[in-house]
């Protein structure tokens, strides 16, 4: 299957070529650095806005796609951050500025992504803005690669790419 009948459309496994500029013209990243983006389309594997634009790209077919942060992560809440105490965390788990964590509220069972933006002496710093919060994105995408998704991927609702463990 070469996808050169496919487009990309809800239930097509899209592999992709991409890069992505910040407004300030910072390569945040890229496929030549990370490896080809695969996904399946209509399950929101990917930010909205850029799963919007692709909608009917065909094999090979390339695009400048500008996303404003409500269609991409989001505006910037400087009131979102969080003094949580080291000790809430396991012992010698490896805090890093910019990683992301899974954390669960009291009565919670649905976990929310948060990540470290600082560590102190008194605890460690977490915001709920995702590190491009606030970002207006420029990507450039190249469509590399299309095929119907297998109904094993529509029931799990991300593409099972090799190395995927699900
Ligand atoms: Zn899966």
């Amino acid at each position: 299957m070469n996808g050169k009948n496919l487009v990309v459309a809800d239930d097509i496994v899209v592999r992709m070529d991409y890069t992505l500029t910040l407004a300030d013209g910072e390569i945040f990243d890229s496929s030549a650095a990370e490896g080809p983006l695969e996904f399946l389309q209509g399950y929101g594997e990917i930010i909205p806005g850029l799963e919007q634009a692709l909608y009917g790209m065909v094999m090979g077919e390339e695009k400048d796609v500008v996303l404003t942060p409500d269609v991409a992560y989001g505006e910037y809440d400087p009131e979102a951050f969080e003094l949580v105490p080291t000790d809430a965390f396991p012992q010698g788990f490896p805090l890093e500025p910019g990683m992301s964590l899974e954390l669960f509220d009291e009565d919670g069972d649905e976990p929310f992504e948060a990540f470290v933006s600082e560590i102190r002496p008194e605890g460690v710093v977490v915001t709920f803005n995702h590190p491009l919060a606030g970002e207006t994105l420029h990507f450039h995408v190249k469509i590399i690669g299309l095929r119907p998704a297998l109904p094993e991927e529509i029931d799990h609702g991300h593409a099972h790419t090799p190395g995927h463990s699900h």
